[in-house]
């Protein structure tokens, strides 16, 4: 057993930490209050070739595993979670779906523009009607020879109006449940894809949370992903990684709400000595720094698994309930520990609190996240 990162590993976090403090965390504040996409950091990101840090190189990616890709999401999320959000999807649950399911012509023919970074990932499962039940979806999608219509309504997806592929899920058999969805890998140009209003969201203000709509969508046959019925599998399968990559973020974000606090408590001087001094401080960055460790510990063990092809369901889903909420707390401490500055727009710590809360709702809400873990140990435990 071996806690130290290798060295790859570590050179490819620092490579990540590098450019985020040159390049994307100086330019999070004004993103934040623009509310533009971070495009320029998704050029600084495909400039490393971040994009395909996880897909294998004959497909024009870097070879790196999970492990690597939840490395630098934190990284990334220190900086600008905004941009980690955009990158997590693109990378854990689009790229991550066509990897596991697709044929290799479906690889070929789309890994290399997700890797080079040319074209956005999108992953659209939720519907206006079905969050946390996504096997209630209503999206259909009928075969008709060559292709199949996809008719329905997405909402809340990220990247939705600025990928150039997404991961569609729809019902191809109403008969049989969650059995009857399927997944498929739709292009931002087919007939009949539009993307409709992007939300105002409370945080991670520069990503885009979008509408999707399929009137009559035109897909090739060809771009089933995985085998018809499959869909769900894809969806669980591919929201392991996801949460994985959710848990790196909040864990981003709390690290960086505990060098602002800790920062800011050795320099804020109240009754005659910096307010560091004071146990009730010390205390506060005492807690923050062990959870913000422990939930390191609890992605890496997550991501390692996945990066062995183990099933990580329970794991990832720790991992994820463990950091998002640990996050939230911890940047609310933050605050805290700022006093009336803060809560105002001129420190960042206000930010990391609006950008952390909803760590603790997508890719499935902590709700879900202890259904999964309790559902496993009933099962392991007799
Ligand atoms: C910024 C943002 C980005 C997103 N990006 C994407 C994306 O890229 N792709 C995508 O497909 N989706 C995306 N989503 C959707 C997200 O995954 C859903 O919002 C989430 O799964 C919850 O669904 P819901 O909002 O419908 O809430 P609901 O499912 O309506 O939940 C409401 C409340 O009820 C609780 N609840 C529901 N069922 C149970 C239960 N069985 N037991 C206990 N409590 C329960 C929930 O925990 C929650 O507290 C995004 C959402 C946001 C906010």
């Amino acid at each position: 057993m071996d806690f130290v990162l290798g060295g790859e590993h570590e050179s490819i976090r620092r490579a990540a930490r590098d450019l985020v403090e040159r390049q994307i965390e100086p330019r999070a504040s004004a993103l934040d209050i623009s509310g533009e996409f971070p495009w320029e950091n998704a050029r600084d990101l495909a400039g490393l070739g971040y994009f395909g840090l996880h897909v294998p190189e004959e497909y024009g990616g870097l070879g790196a595993d999970s492990l690597a890709l939840a490395l630098v999401i934190e990284e990334i999320a220190r900086g600008c979670a905004s941009t980690a959000l955009m990158y997590e999807v693109h990378c854990s649950l689009c790229s991550e779906s066509i990897l596991k399911f697709g044929t290799d012509e479906q690889k070929r023919k789309y890994l290399p523009a997700l890797a080079s970074g040319e074209a956005l990932g999108a992953f659209a499962l939720t519907e206006p009607g079905a969050g946390s039940d996504a096997g209630s979806l209503q999206t259909v999608a009928t075969l008709k020879g060559d292709h199949y219509v996809l008719d329905g309504r997405k909402c809340f997806i990220t990247n939705g109006n600025t990928a150039g592929a997404i991961v569609i899920f729809a019902i191809t058999d109403k008969t049989k449940g969650v059995k009857g969805i399927s997944a498929f890998i739709v292009e931002k140009g087919f007939p009949g894809f539009k993307p409709g209003r992007v939300e105002d969201k409370m945080g991670l203000r520069a990503s885009s949370a979008a509408e999707i709509f399929l009137d009559g969508c035109i897909v090739p046959r060809e771009n089933l992903l995985g085998e018809e019925g499959e869909g769900f599998k894809v969806a669980m399968t591919s929201l392991e990684a996801g949460r994985i990559g959710v848990a790196a973020q909040a864990t981003g974000i709390a690290q960086a709400a505990l060098e602002a606090a800790a920062g800011y408590a050795k320099r804020r001087v109240q009754f005659n000595q910096p307010i560091s001094g004071f146990q009730a401080i010390q205390f506060m960055l005492a807690d923050m720094a062990t959870d913000i460790e422990a939930s390191r510990n609890l992605y890496q063990k997550a991501a390692w698994m996945h990066a062995q092809s183990m099933r990580c369901a329970k794991e990832a889903a720790m991992a994820k309930m463990f950091a998002s909420s640990m996050a939230v707390r911890h940047c609310a401490d933050a605050i805290q520990i700022h006093g009336g500055y803060g809560y105002m727009r001129e420190f960042k710590v206000e930010r990391y609190l609006r950008d952390a809360k909803v760590t603790e709702i997508y890719e499935g809400t902590n709700e879900i996240m202890k259904v999964i873990i309790s559902g496993q140990a009933l099962r392991e435990i007799s």
